[in-house]
C-alpha cells in the first residue's frame, strides 16, 4: 500500500489537489488558443477521455482574450500557461482556474504583487512550473541544468510568492529525462509543503513517453509523492490520460475502469487471442466500475489468474471458458466465447454500479 506525503490541499476549480484528494490527471491542447472553436474541441475530447484538469498555452493576447469564450465552452479546470509576460496573466487571471507562471521570470516585485492580487481575488492557486531546460541564469551558471538547480529554482520561487504572502501554490518540476526529475523532485519533497504536479517534460512519442513516464511517475508515485500529473506525448491527447490514468491503476491508486489481464501468447496458443483483446478493450472502454478482466490463451495460467479476476476467458482448441469471479459459468465453442465473456462483463459492470 502506498503512502502518499501529506501536502497542502488547494483546489484547481472545482478539482482539489493535494491532501487526501485523488490524483487527478492533467493534459494540455496543441491547438493555437485564439482559435476557440479547435480549442474546445480538444478540451472536449480530453474531458470524454477522462482529463481531470486542462491546460493551455497563452503565447500572446489574442490567446488570452479568448480564454473567456473557451471557458464558457468546457466543463473542467482550465490552467493558463504564461511565461514572462505579466500582463498575459492577469488577463488570463480573469477567466481560468489557475495560472501557470514562474515569478521570477516576470521581473520587478510590483509584477509579482500585481498577479498575486489578481489571483488572491479569484481565489487561484499559482503553478510554479520549474524546467529545467529554462532555468534562472543566475542558478544555471551555478549548478548546470542539474536537480540541484531545479530544486534551488522552486524554493526561489515559492518563496517569491510567499513574500508577497501567497501560498496556494503548487509545484512542478520537470526535464526531459527520468533521473533528473526523479531527483529534482526526491530533493524538494521533505522541504515543502505544497503539492506537486509530476511528469517529465518533452518525454517523446507514445512510445519513449510511455516508458519513461512511466518508470519516472511510477518511481515518485511510489515514494508516495505527486498530487496531480502529466504524462505528456508529442501530438498525442486522448493517449496522454490513457497512459497517466492507467499508471495510477497499475499502482492501485485510482480504481477507474477495466483493467485488462492478458497473456503475451507463446506457441501453446490455439486461438485469435490478439485480435480478442484488442476487440475487448475496445467495447469495454465505456465501463467507468473498477472490473478485473482477464483474457488468456490458454489453460496453463488462466485458471490460475482467473481467481483474481471479475470475469476471465480461458481460451482453449477450438473451444474455452468463461469464469466468474472463480467459478465457471460457461463451456463454449470458441466462436461463442467472446460474446458471453463480454456480456458476464457488462453483467459484472451492472451489479458494481448497483452496489456503489
Ligand atoms: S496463457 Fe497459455 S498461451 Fe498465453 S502465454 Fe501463457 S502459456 Fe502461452
Amino acid at each position: 500500500m502506498i503512502k502518499r506525503y501529506p501536502t497542502k490541499q488547494i483546489f484547481i476549480g472545482s478539482v482539489a489537489v493535494g491532501g487526501s484528494a485523488p490524483i487527478s490527471v492533467q493534459s494540455m491542447t496543441f491547438s493555437k488558443t485564439h482559435d476557440v472553436d479547435a480549442t474546445v474541441e480538444q478540451i472536449n475530447r480530453l474531458h470524454f477521455a477522462g482529463c481531470d484538469i486542462v491546460r493551455v498555452s497563452v503565447p500572446d493576447e489574442e490567446s488570452a482574450a479568448a480564454l473567456k469564450e473557451i471557458k464558457k465552452r468546457i466543463a473542467i479546470p482550465l490552467v493558463a500557461d504564461i511565461h514572462f509576460n505579466y500582463r498575459l496573466a492577469l488577463i488570463a487571471a480573469e477567466s481560468v482556474d489557475c495560472i501557470r507562471i514562474n515569478p521570477g521570470n516576470i521581473g520587478e516585485k510590483s509584477r509579482i504583487l500585481e498577479v498575486v492580487r489578481a489571483c488572491k481575488e479569484r481565489n487561484l492557486p499559482i503553478r510554479i512550473g520549474v524546467n529545467a531546460g529554462s532555468l534562472e541564469k543566475h542558478l544555471e551558471q551555478k549548478y548546470g541544468q542539474t536537480p540541484q538547480a531545479m530544486v534551488e529554482s522552486a524554493l526561489y520561487n515559492i518563496k517569491l510568492l510567499e513574500d508577497a504572502d501567497f501560498t496556494e501554490i503548487k509545484v512542478s518540476m520537470k526535464a526531459s529525462d527520468v533521473l533528473r526529475t526523479v531527483e529534482a523532485y526526491r530533493g524538494l519533497r521533505p522541504l515543502v509543503e505544497y503539492p506537486f504536479h509530476i511528469g517529465v517534460t518533452e518525454a517523446g512519442t507514445m512510445f519513449g513517453s510511455t516508458v519513461k513516464s512511466s518508470i519516472a511517475l511510477g518511481s515518485l508515485l511510489m515514494d508516495g509523492i505527486g498530487d496531480t500529473m502529466r504524462v505528456s506525448v508529442t501530438g498525442e491527447l486522448e493517449n496522454e490520460i490513457k497512459i497517466g490514468k492507467t499508471i495510477l491503476k497499475s499502482l492501485g491508486l485510482i480504481k477507474d475502469g477495466v483493467n485488462i489481464i492478458s497473456c503475451p501468447t507463446c506457441a501453446r496458443l490455439e486461438a485469435d487471442l490478439v485480435s480478442a483483446v484488442r476487440e475487448v478493450e475496445e467495447r469495454t472502454a465505456h465501463i467507468k466500475e473498477p472490473l478485473d478482466i482477464s483474457v488468456m490463451g490458454c489453460a496453463v495460467n488462466a485458471l490460475g489468474e482467473a481467481k483474481h479476476a471479475d470475469v476471465a476467458i480461458a481460451y482453449g482448441k477450438g473451444e474455452g471458458l468463461v469464469i466468474v469471479k472463480g467459478e465457471i459459468v460457461a463451456k463454449l465453442k470458441e466462436t461463442e466465447l467472446k460474446e458471453r465473456f463480454l456480456e458476464e462483463v457488462e453483467k459484472a459492470a451492472l451489479a458494481a454500479r448497483k452496489e456503489a
